[in-house]
């Protein structure tokens, strides 16, 4: 699991990027590890997201 994870402020996209958004490169805001009880709702978006996300950057970055 991505120990940086973060939400974009503007979009609300789940992100693990530096600074800014991936889809609308807005400010993102450093958010604590996904605790599964408060993040339910977001976890249908949230697996395949990253899922995607994880192998995109293992592709590019390794
Ligand atoms: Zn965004």
């Amino acid at each position: 699991m991505p120990s940086r994870l973060k939400r974009c402020m503007k979009c609300k996209q789940y992100t693990i990027a530096e600074d800014k958004c991936n889809f609308c490169g807005a400010s993102l805001e450093k958010i604590a590890p996904p605790r599964f009880s408060l993040e339910d709702k977001y976890q249908q978006f949230r697996i395949p997201y990253f899922k995607e996300k994880m192998k995109n950057k293992f592709n590019i970055l390794d």
